[in-house]
């Protein structure tokens, strides 16, 4: 029999869309998904897939431009009280116990996401004084063993320094602490690296798996990048046009990916040793995310279309235990064509 699922966030039919001029953009368009307790989900696609839309619409985050039509989280934290996102008030109380201690989030460019004007030590005590009742002090006490976790050097003296006084690494450290200080059930860190050196990602990935360890957080990691997925996660959703086309634990979607564009994904990716002409590149661009799609998104880039693809949408069907496919390919017993 197989294992129960410990199940920490559960995503259902997730709609989220932007207005841009007198465009409606549909950038999420029906997305579920689950999270383990203490594992790592990591959320791939090129950009404009609806990755980041997701995450921001979660911890209920997103621009102005941007209105969750529909869907539901259920947090486990919350003792399984199912939430609809498109009726949470923006500023409500509820709101404010979602973010920080249920969810939390861990931006790509910690520059903008820090105030100037503000000490690092007074941000990231404004984080846990939000949350919990205690004394200033006490709260400086916890954020000091935290930057000392985090390998900050020094971290009592540079508590009270400025944004502007920490290398784009340390700066992402804040960001970590911050996000981390209230130990949220689910840290959410969207492409956390990208704006760091190759040398400075590795040790930034390393320390949120530490912390993910000790702390027995859930992740969520939103990147394009393949290779990052295949090194420090659990389990992958690959997203194209708003939806999530395929599923499941990362071995089998790195050993039998079943989709056409997680193929495609794949074989775009740079292996050491791989010559360069090897590379693919997924021939033509995405659709328009504002125009409405009868049948399968993928359709025009897709070499193996037939038939039933332009006309209907694929539905999700469990191909294999644990790995989800929506794709005409595939029939519910998980038979090829
Ligand atoms: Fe390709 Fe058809 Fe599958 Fe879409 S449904 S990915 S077009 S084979």
């Amino acid at each position: 029999m197989p294992k129960k699922r410990d199940v920490v966030l559960k995503v259902e039919d997730l709609v989220v869309r932007y207005r841009v001029g007198r465009r409606r953009v549909n950038a999420v368009n029906g997305v579920s998904f689950e999270l383990e307790r203490g594992s790592m989900l990591g959320i791939v696609g090129e950009s404009g897939c609806g990755k980041s839309a997701t995450a921001h619409a979660i911890a209920r985050l997103l621009p102005k431009n941007g209105a969750i039509e529909g869907g539901y989280v259920d947090f486990d934290e919350r003792e399984g009280e199912r939430l609809c996102l498109s009726e949470l008030p923006a500023r409500s109380e509820e709101l404010r116990e979602l973010r920080g201690k249920s969810v939390s989030m861990i931006f790509q460019d910690p520059l903008s996401s820090l105030n100037p004007v503000y000490t690092v030590g007074r941000q990231i005590s404004e984080a846990l004084l939000a949350h919990e009742k205690m004394p200033r002090e006490k709260a400086k006490e916890r954020v000091v063993k935290l930057l000392e976790r985090l390998g900050i050097p020094e971290p009592l003296k540079r508590y009270n320094d400025y944004p502007h006084q920490f290398s784009g690494g340390m700066k992402q450290r804040v960001m970590i602490a911050i996000a981390m200080i209230c130990d949220p059930a689910v840290l959410i860190a969207d492409e956390p690296t990208t704006a760091l050196d190759v040398t400075i990602q590795a040790q930034i990935i390393d320390l949120m798996r530490e912390l993910q360890r000790e702390r027995g957080t859930s992740i969520i990691l939103i990147t394009h990048n393949m290779g990052l997925v295949a090194e420090c996660c659990d389990e992958v959703a690959v997203m194209y046009m708003g939806r999530i086309v395929e599923k499941g634990p990362i071995e089998r979607i790195f050993g039998n990916p079943l989709h056409p564009y997680t193929s495609a994904l794949l074989r775009s990716v740079p292996v050491l040793g791989m010559k360069r002409r090897e590379l693919e590149s997924i021939p033509g661009g995405t659709p328009d995310a504002s125009e409405a799609i009868e049948g399968c998104a993928f359709c025009e880039r897709c070499s193996k279309a037939f038939g039933e693809c332009a006309g209907a949408l694929p539905a999700e069907i469990e191909a294999e235990p644990g790995h989800f496919v929506c794709c005409h390919l595939y029939r519910e017993e998980g038979a090829s064509e």
